[in-house]
C-alpha cells in the first residue's frame, strides 16, 4: 500500500520511515511538509495538491503536532484516504468523535494510534493482570523536557498537552493493560508562569473494585529518566519499566521480546502492521480512553503556578 507521511518533522524521521521502508506492505510514496523531505521520496509541500495529484495514494499518516492536525485529517478523509494519526489523536475530544464519524460515512479506515501500546511487554503485563485482584497501581513518569523535546515551541502552547505529551503515552498502556475502566477523580497541573502548558501533573483514579490508582508526570527529571508502572496485586507485583519495554513480576525479569537491542524499535512496526490490517478489514481504531483522562485532568485539575521554565 501506498502511504503518504505529512509533517517531516522527528517522530516522522525516528520511526515512521524507518517503520515503512522495513515493512512488506508499505511504500513511501511521497511526503508533505513546509521544510522538510525525505531522500529519493516524492514531495509535495501542501496536502491538498498531493491529495489532487496521487490518487494513488490510498493512506496518509499524520506526524504533525495535535492542534494543526484536524484539518489536514479532514482534508484527506474528503479525499476518500485512510487516515493514520500521532497520538494523542486530537487537540480535542470533540474533533476525535467528528474524525471518526467521518470515517464511517466516508467507509475509510480511521486509527487513533498509541505507539506506547506496541512497547515490547505491554501485552504480556495485560495478560498477567487479566485475572489478579488489583490493590494498588502507580504510575511514575519522569523525564527531561530539555533532552527529549528540544526547540518544540508547539508543546508548550495551549493543545501542546505540556507534560501530558509524554504522560498520554503512560495513561495508554494503563488504559490497555488494566481489565477495568478507571476515571479521573482528582489533579494537580503545575504551570511554569511562562507556559501555557504543564511542566508536571499528579493524578488520582477511581477503580471498580476500589484499588488504589495514581500517576505523577514531571518533566524536571535530570539524570536517570522513569517511565514506570508498578502495580500491586493478590499475587504479588508488575513492574513495567522502560516505558513498557521491560516487565519484571515479583522482581524477576520477563524475556526480552525485541532481540535487537532496542526494546521500543517494535513499536511503530507494528503500528504500520496494524494499520495495513485496519485498511485490508475495513476497520476503524479511535480508542479515546487516555484521551478521555487527560481531558479530564485539564477539566478537573487544581492549577498551580510554578517558577518559569527557560530552555
Ligand atoms: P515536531 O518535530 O515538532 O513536528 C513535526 C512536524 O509537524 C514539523 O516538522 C512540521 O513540519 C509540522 N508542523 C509543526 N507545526 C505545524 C503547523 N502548525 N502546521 C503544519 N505543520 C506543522 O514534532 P514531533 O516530535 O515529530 O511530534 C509530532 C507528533 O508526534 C506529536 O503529536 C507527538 O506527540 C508525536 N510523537 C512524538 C514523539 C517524539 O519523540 N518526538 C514520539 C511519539 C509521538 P513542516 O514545518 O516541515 O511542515
Amino acid at each position: 500500500m501506498k502511504v503518504a507521511l505529512v509533517g517531516i518533522g522527528k517522530i516522522a524521521r525516528d520511526q515512521h520511515v524507518p517503520a515503512i521502508n522495513g515493512s512488506k506492505d508499505w511504500e513511501l510514496a511521497a511526503t508533505v511538509s513546509r521544510h522538510g523531505s525525505v531522500d529519493g521520496v516524492e514531495a509535495f509541500a501542501d496536502l491538498d495538491t498531493l491529495l489532487a495529484e496521487r490518487p494513488d495514494i490510498e493512506v496518509v499518516s499524520l506526524c504533525l503536532p495535535p492542534v494543526p492536525r484536524f484539518d489536514y485529517a479532514v482534508a484527506a478523509l474528503r479525499a476518500g484516504r485512510h487516515v493514520m494519526l500521532e497520538k494523542p489523536p486530537g487537540a480535542t475530544v470533540a474533533e476525535c468523535h467528528a474524525l471518526e464519524a467521518m470515517a464511517r460515512e466516508a467507509g475509510v479506515s480511521v486509527y487513533a494510534t498509541w505507539h506506547s501500546r506496541e512497547a515490547a511487554q505491554v501485552n504480556q503485563a495485560r495478560d498477567w493482570l487479566k485475572d489478579k485482584r488489583l490493590k494498588s497501581l502507580k504510575v511514575t513518569w519522569k523525564e527531561d523536557v530539555r533532552r527529549w523535546h528540544p526547540g518544540q515551541e508547539w508543546i508548550w502552547k495551549a493543545g501542546g498537552l505540556g507534560v501530558f505529551d509524554p504522560g498520554i503515552n503512560a495513561l495508554s498502556i494503563v488504559t490497555e493493560i488494566l481489565p477495568d475502566a478507571i476515571r479521573l477523580t482528582a489533579a494537580s497541573l503545575e504551570f511554569p508562569e511562562n507556559r501555557e502548558t504543564p511542566i508536571a501533573a499528579s493524578l488520582v483514579f477511581a477503580h471498580p473494585h476500589g484499588a488504589d490508582i495514581s500517576a505523577v508526570f514531571d518533566w524536571r527529571q535530570e539524570g536517570d529518566q522513569t517511565w514506570m508502572i508498578e502495580a500491586e496485586t493478590d499475587d504479588g507485583v508488575l513492574r513495567l519499566t522502560e516505558g513498557g519495554a521491560r516487565l519484571s513480576i515479583n522482581g524477576e525479569t520477563a524475556a526480552e521480546q525485541d532481540a535487537d537491542g532496542n526494546p521500543l524499535l517494535g513499536e511503530y512496526p507494528r503500528l504500520y502492521a496494524k494499520m495495513a490490517k485496519l485498511v485490508r478489514d475495513g476497520g476503524i481504531d479511535m480508542d479515546l480512553a487516555p484521551m478521555t483522562l487527560v481531558a479530564d485532568a485539564f477539566l478537573l485539575g487544581r492549577r498551580v503556578t510554578v517558577e518559569p521554565f527557560e530552555e
